[in-house]
């Protein structure tokens, strides 16, 4: 089954094309698309590759042998609330990290040490139950193969409040602009932001996107922003944190297109 979908209203940073995707309804799926969870961290061009997305058999929460289990489409936000009614921790930073439960894994997402994986014990994909002490991840990165059909996680009693409020805070300097989120990895020991800033391009805009005033490592859609400016940026800050600083500037969004992005 297909479903159309126009980007430039899902995604969260409103760019990109109206497309027929393919919906994964069981445990198989054609092996030449590409998976999309919600689109909060994906800069999707005109011509990107075949695109799929998890359907709504994905979509649940239960509880199994003291294990969470959560499907991959699942939204964190569906998560956070069945967390709060159940009293279980170590959710309480998914209001900060929009998207589905199969994206947050595949980014490894989360707010300084506080990370999905932390508390995480399995995924299924296709291939079958993968421990996390058998997937290697680090700092906003996974490297596993397939598709996320469910993650679990354990079971910690204790919704903690003054956590949930830590992480509200945590983010008060975020824009609200339509994003996808942070534009760069942080380097080591360095942020990304505060790069930006410093080669003189917090605020900067080129047509519809910019550098946003209020944070600098957040691209923002302005108002009609389309693929090319946002790569436009990208490419600039990337030239000159190098030519100031000599260090190369990882992409945290991912660029969806068959030519700019042939390994997906
Ligand atoms: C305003 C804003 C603030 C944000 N703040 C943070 C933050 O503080 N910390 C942080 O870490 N992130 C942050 N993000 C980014 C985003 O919340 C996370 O990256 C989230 O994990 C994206 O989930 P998604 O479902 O939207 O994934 P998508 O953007 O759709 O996809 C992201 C990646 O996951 C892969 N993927 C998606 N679903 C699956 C699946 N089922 N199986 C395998 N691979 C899959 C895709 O192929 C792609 O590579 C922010 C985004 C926004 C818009």
């Amino acid at each position: 089954m297909t479903k159309s979908i126009d980007f430039s209203k899902h995604s969260s940073i409103k760019i990109g094309p109206l497309l027929d995707v393919f919906v994964i309804e069981e445990k198989s799926y054609p092996t030449n698309h590409y998976i999309l969870g919600h689109c909060n961290n994906v800069l999707i061009s005109n011509t990107p590759p075949s695109l799929m997305v998890l359907g709504k058999n994905f979509d649940y929460i239960k509880e199994e042998d003291n294990l969470l289990c959560i499907g991959g489409a699942t939204a964190g936000g569906r998560v956070l609330s069945y967390c709060k009614k159940h009293d279980i921790q170590h959710f309480e930073l998914l209001p900060k990290l929009p998207g589905s439960i199969g994206g947050m894994i595949k980014m490894n997402a989360g707010l300084k040490e506080y990370e999905v994986f932390n508390h995480l014990h399995s995924i299924i994909t296709e291939n079958g139950e993968i421990l996390k002490k058998d997937i290697p991840h680090g700092y906003r990165w996974t490297d596993f193969k397939g598709i996320v059909f469910e993650a679990r996680f354990e079971i910690h009693q204790g919704f903690n409040e003054e956590h949930l409020e830590m992480f509200k805070k945590m983010r008060d300097n975020q824009p609200s602009d339509p994003s996808a989120g942070s534009c760069f990895k942080n380097p080591k020991g360095d942020s990304a932001g505060r790069l930006i800033q410093e080669v003189g391009l917090k605020g900067f805009q080129i047509g519809g996107m910019a550098f946003s005033c209020k944070h600098a490592n957040f691209l923002v859609n302005l108002g009609g922003g389309t693929f090319d400016e946002a790569l436009e940026l990208m490419k600039l800050a990337q030239k000159k944190v190098s030519e100031q600083f000599g260090i190369s500037l990882e992409n945290e969004v991912i660029i969806i297109d068959k030519e700019l992005s042939p390994h997906l």
